[in-house]
């Protein structure tokens, strides 16, 4: 499972960026992202904590299909 912040809900809080075991969320100029190659969807604590945390409701599961086309477009451009 991977994660995905969605910039139109995120207030920038910042609340989720302690809490992720794998380090995976961080903040670029004014955006909270997710590097899906550190998250792991929590799989040791069987829910994404930082889903479970954020009060905006920003961060939604990526559709593996979604996923895989996203991986497809990065790797040809
Ligand atoms: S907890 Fe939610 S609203 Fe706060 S920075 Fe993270 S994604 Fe954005
Ligand atoms: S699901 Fe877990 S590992 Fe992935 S970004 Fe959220 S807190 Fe980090």
């Amino acid at each position: 499972m991977k994660l995905n912040i969605n910039e139109n809900k995120c207030t920038r809080c910042g609340s989720c960026e302690p809490e992720c075991p794998n380090e995976a969320i961080f903040q670029t100029d004014d955006v909270y992202v997710i590097d899906t190659k550190l998250c792991d969807g929590c799989v040791r604590y069987g829910t994404p904590l930082c889903k479970l945390l954020c009060s905006s409701n920003a961060i939604h599961e990526i559709k593996d299909s979604v996923y895989k086309k996203y991986l497809g477009l990065r790797i040809f451009n």
